[in-house]
């Protein structure tokens, strides 16, 4: 473990600010953040700021996952890197709160100020078991894994003359109607349809099914009923099963029981249902948690009862922003707007007022299949091929870097006009035998 360089700030009248996680939230306040006025550590575990809400276009061979990452060294480059913003790579595994240290695998790196921007990871509701037989979307390599898998799977049960066999293996199950798993599930549906019979003409498009679970009574619950009844209606015309009401109450040796006692066949489960704050060991003293293991934090993002630390986006839960008395949701634009609300502060003359953190709702919306959505915006609520367009622009908009939104942009268009895509390649690690693979699934 290193600590020399790291250890010290070089220029004794600049703060160190340390800032764990360069997700929306991180990347944004270091963006904002007058970099003249601090010396800036990002440390986060990957080397490349990546972009969740199209996990699911890699996880089904829509897009190549370098088209939505982007490396921080690039990014922060652009931001005065090598003088005052530097990125570290590392998981901060504990935090000293007594010594102002956080620790990584590599190295310990002391702080004047802490940023906690980690977001969040998978929650499995205390079925812990699950994390070793189901495929998640939290990560760029998990999408990567669950992409394999399905590819692997189409491999294999065009080769098998058992359609039991077929059937059991393309068993689809995605737990969590919320937009990842109506988008997954959409992304399957696109490719029983319309994939399979070009590309795997052995498999029958009835040995494929896909099959979302979900326990409340509608898909996108936290949309609007019209948009819940659009989505379920393209869902269905994708060849999509979704049963509601009912959530998971174990999955073992390919069956899945519900909480009414039924069970259902699944070669795979894919697990959207939700996601818990990523956790510290924290010595010298607490970090206040609250509900799903969020910090509560005061409304200009300061750690609830310490000083000089400060938690946004997913990680953090704030009750003092009036419109949201119960928390913000977990979503992109309240870390963006935090990251830069903080960023603002931190810039502002200490004689001046630091202004509290208010959420501005600019909408929610997700995509089923190739060209259709839902759109819910202040004023206005679309759904359909116009719904998909406006889906697209925000979120090519959104991605880091130029190239990136170009690659997008084409392989969106060639995927809608020809349903083809290069990217149905299965690349295995050199060292991971494919039989073994295949024993596994
Ligand atoms: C599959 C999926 C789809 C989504 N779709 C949408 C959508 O359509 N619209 C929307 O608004 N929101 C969506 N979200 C939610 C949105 O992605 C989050 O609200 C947003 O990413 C939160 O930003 P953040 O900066 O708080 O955390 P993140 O963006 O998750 O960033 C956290 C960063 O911290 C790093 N990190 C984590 N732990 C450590 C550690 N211990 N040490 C160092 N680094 C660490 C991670 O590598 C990551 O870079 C989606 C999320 C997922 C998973």
């Amino acid at each position: 473990m290193t600590q020399s360089n790291s250890n010290s700030s070089t220029t004794p009248s600049r703060q160190r600010i340390v800032v764990i996680g360069g997700g929306f939230a991180g990347l944004n306040f270091i963006k904002r953040l007058k970099k003249q006025n601090y010396e800036v550590i990002l440390v986060d575990s990957n080397n490349f700021n990546s972009f969740p809400p199209l996990f699911y276009q890699v996880a089904s061979s829509g897009l190549e996952p370098a088209s939505i990452s982007f490396p921080f060294r690039r990014e922060l480059r652009k931001r005065g890197f090598n003088r005052n913003v530097r990125y570290n790579m590392g998981r901060v595994k504990t935090i000293h709160l007594d010594r102002k240290v956080v620790v990584t695998q590599f190295e310990e790196l002391s702080y004047d100020k802490l940023v906690i921007a980690a977001g969040t990871t998978n929650n499995f509701f205390g079925m812990n078991e699950l994390e070793k037989s189901v495929y998640t979307l939290k990560s760029t390599a998990e999408a990567i894994r669950c992409r394999n898998d399905i590819l692997d799977r189409l491999e294999h049960a065009s080769m098998l003359s058992d359609p039991k066999k077929r059937r059991e293996l393309l068993t689809f199950v995605v737990v969590g109607g919320g937009p990842t798993g109506v988008e997954i599930a959409g992304a399957l549906g696109e490719m029983k349809k319309y994939v399979l019979k070009r590309e795997y003409p052995t498999i029958d498009i009835d040995d494929m099914s896909i099959t979302i679970v979900e326990g409340a009574d509608r898909v996108l619950r936290t949309m609007s009923e019209d948009s819940s009844t659009h989505a379920a209606k393209y869902l269905s015309t994708l060849l999509v099963d979704v049963k509601l009401g009912q959530n998971v109450k174990s999955y073992v040796d390919g069956t899945v029981e519900l909480t009414d006692g039924s069970k259902m066949n699944a070669g795979m489960v894919i697990w959207t249902a939700g996601v818990k704050a990523v956790g510290f060991d924290v010595k010298g003293g607490s970090l206040p948690i609250t509900r799903g293991g969020r910090i509560e934090v005061d409304g200009f993002n300061k750690v609830v009862g310490l000083d000089d630390i400060y938690a946004l986006g997913d990680i953090c839960f704030m009750t003092a922003d009036k419109a949201f008395p119960q928390g913000h949701p977990q979503l992109a634009q309240v870390a963006i707007q935090q990251g830069a609300n903080l960023a603002k502060n931190l810039n502002r003359k200490p004689s001046k007022q630091p202004k509290q953190f208010v959420y501005n709702d600019k909408g929610s919306m997700a995509t089923v299949g190739r060209n259709r959505a839902v759109v819910e915006l202040k004023h206005m609520q679309i759904n359909g091929f116009m719904a998909w367009l406006t889906w697209m622009f925000v979120h090519l908009m959104s991605l880091l870097g130029m190239r990136n939104k170009v690659v997008v942009l084409c392989n969106w268009l060639w995927a809608y006009f020809t349903y083809g895509t290069s990217l149905r390649l299965l690349i295995h690690p050199s060292k991971y035998p494919l039989r073994k693979r295949w024993e596994e699934i």
